[in-house]
């Protein structure tokens, strides 16, 4: 289940962090983190802007977003190039040479491409270092197919505890855009911030915006700033399709990892890792059956996961178990079966496959 009215008032708790002059492009990419990304820019009618990470997730959105930017975040390939600039997409450039191709492209089919000059200050992923990025934006202006419209950067460390590092990267930025719109003689947009940024580090927030996880509901690390209470958005739940009793010495599941100790109930739900329920869980998380935990027993199987619900002497054939999400007023944080299994939000909301039906209220 996605919850859009969550969704939309943790974009209402972005609003009220970044003030009303800074605009907001949602992180929409991987279908807006395996929400479902049309129906996420569809219920954002207050985004400025999307940012996507391929051009097909571009053109997915691109009817509904109405004329805002959307921007391709990375670094591109040359057969992308077309596609971006057909689609009337921004991008990011991460080097000359792939301005360059762009430039080519933009002229065989006459049209202008609004790119953002991506700076490395610290990432280590993609993007020009500080010190050649003036030079770059020098040869870039030249070139008649692109228009300089911004200058970028991305934080690894903004959801620290520490912040730093991520302090002194957001320092060079505004001097940086000051040089870099005067050698390219118009004035350009600065964009950092993710949700990291935008929970702790305000004066990140420059012009533009960039989260994505905040608006999903889950904060991006444990040590992220709480300045704001986001609600869940996906709740990942299946129904209880068989129960058994079993006695003490009955083993659970594939590898027979798991053994009753007692009388146990054991409810079987139709959900595994063929629809991203990971199977790190197997016998350490639990979901939730009518609102109280019930642990995860055995081995997660590909389409079947087991339940010891012996403590829940109500739960019954056809109950929603809530691995992840909200059951009534109970409420299982991603955060915390993500920090289960050593993992982070971002990759279960992602994992969730296409099996799965994606119901929205
Ligand atoms: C994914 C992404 C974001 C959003 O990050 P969150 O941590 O989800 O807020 C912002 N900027 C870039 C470049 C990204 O790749």
């Amino acid at each position: 289940m996605v919850d859009l009215g969550a969704l939309r008032r943790n974009f209402a708790g972005v609003r009220r962090l970044v003030g009303g002059g800074v605009r907001i492009w949602p992180a929409v990419k991987a279908n807006a983190y395996g929400h479902g990304a049309v129906e996420v820019v569809r219920v954002l009618p207050e985004a400025d802007g999307f940012c996507v990470a391929t051009v097909a997730e571009a053109e997915e959105i691109a009817k509904l977003a109405d004329g805002r930017p959307v921007l391709h975040l990375g670094a591109f390939h040359p057969e992308d190039a077309a596609g971006i600039i057909a689609g009337g997409f921004e991008t990011a450039v991460v080097d000359v040479a792939s301005a360059s191709l762009l430039d080519g492209e933009a002229g065989r089919l006459g049209r202008r491409v609004r790119e953002h000059l991506k700076v490395d200050t610290g990432m280590g992923r993609v993007g020009m270092p500080v010190a050649d990025v003036l030079a770059a934006a020098r040869s870039m202006a030249a070139m008649p197919g692109l228009e300089i419209a911004g200058l970028m950067t991305h934080f690894p460390t903004s959801d620290d505890a520490d912040l730093t590092f991520a302090r002194a990267q957001a320092a060079v930025l505004p001097g940086l855009r000051d040089q870099l719109s005067e050698a390219v003689g118009r004035p350009l947009l600065l964009h950092a911030a993710n949700s990291g940024a935008v929970l702790g580090l305000p004066e990140a927030c420059f012009d533009t915006v960039r989260p994505g996880i905040m608006l999903y509901g889950a904060f991006p690390s444990p040590d992220a700033a709480r300045t704001a209470s986001l609600e869940p958005v996906m709740t990942l739940s299946a129904r209880i399709v068989f129960i058994k009793t079993v006695p003490p010495g009955t083993t659970v599941s594939y590898g027979r990892t798991w053994t009753a100790r007692r009388d146990s109930r054991i409810a079987t739900v139709s959900i595994g890792y063929g629809d991203g329920l990971p199977r790190a869980l197997s016998n350490r998380g639990f979901a939730l059956v009518r609102g109280a935990p019930a642990p995860i027993a055995g081995r997660i199987c590909m389409d079947a996961a087991m339940l010891d619900v012996t403590d829940i002497p109500d739960a019954a054939c056809g109950d929603d178990a809530v691995f992840w999400g909200r059951q009534g007023d109970a409420v299982l944080r991603i955060e915390d079966v993500a920090a289960a299994i050593d993992t982070i939000p971002y990759e279960l909301t992602c994992g969730v496959t296409a099996r799965v039906p994606r119901v929205f209220v």
